[in-house]
């Protein structure tokens, strides 16, 4: 039984039953490299895009992410949209997903989908039902973390619980829960075993990222 963190902060959470993909981790294990939308400065876009793409081509590189665009932060929107599409282009040379970061900014991101081959994962999926439905039905695949164990949420779990098996990932972000906690409720959530769970994204893994499992 293997547990997918398809998006962690946290390098420390390793171990031999947990892949996880390190957010700009170490280059030892699976990690995920990309510009943040947070962290974007005008001066040093060009120098941040070589670097990222140096990252690209490691063979750990699992993903390009997290990035995407974010309405309720500082940076410049103009900013925001070119490292956005510049890193989307980017990746298409070397075929990985992504994993987007989008906050109040689905219509913007959902449009630059028409640019991009790859698989899209948005994690630390928040949105409504409908909201998942639309992305799911164009392939998209949503990640859910440890918001769903707040059971003052219960929105969001209801979305999860109606969300797409083959369309979803789990995630630990930035929180201290250990994903296995999160499989347990997302098993519990939908109604399945938890075996039946971590083979369906097992699956959905195989199909994003292809066979760096090995
Ligand atoms: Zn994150």
């Amino acid at each position: 039984m293997t547990y997918i963190d398809v998006h962690s902060h946290s390098a420390a959470a390793q171990n031999t039953d947990t892949v996880t993909v390190v957010n700009n981790g170490p280059a030892s294990g699976l990690f995920s490299a990309g510009l943040h939308p947070w962290h974007l400065s005008p001066e040093n876009l060009e120098d941040s895009l070589t670097a990222l793409e140096k990252r690209l081509q490691s063979s750990s590189c699992a993903a390009l992410g997290e990035t995407g665009l974010d309405k309720i932060c500082g940076t410049l929107w103009p900013l925001q949209q070119e490292a956005f599409l510049r890193q989307i282009k980017l990746v298409e040379i070397y075929s990985k997903p992504i994993i987007i970061h989008c906050v109040k900014a689905y219509q913007e991101i959902i449009a630059a989908k028409n640019e991009s081959s790859v698989p899209w994962i948005f994690h630390g999926f928040r949105g409504s039902a409908e909201m998942a439905e639309s992305l799911t039905k164009k392939g998209i695949y949503i990640s859910f973390g440890a918001a769903l164990l707040d059971l003052e949420n219960g929105n969001l779990r209801e979305v999860f619980r109606a969300a797409a098996l083959n369309h979803i990932f789990l995630e630990t972000d930035e929180s201290s829960f250990p994903i296995v906690d999160i499989y347990h409720e997302a098993a519990n959530l939908k109604g399945i075993s938890i075996d039946e769970l971590t083979d369906a994204i097992k699956n959905n893994f195989i199909k994003v990222f292809g066979d760096i499992l090995k």
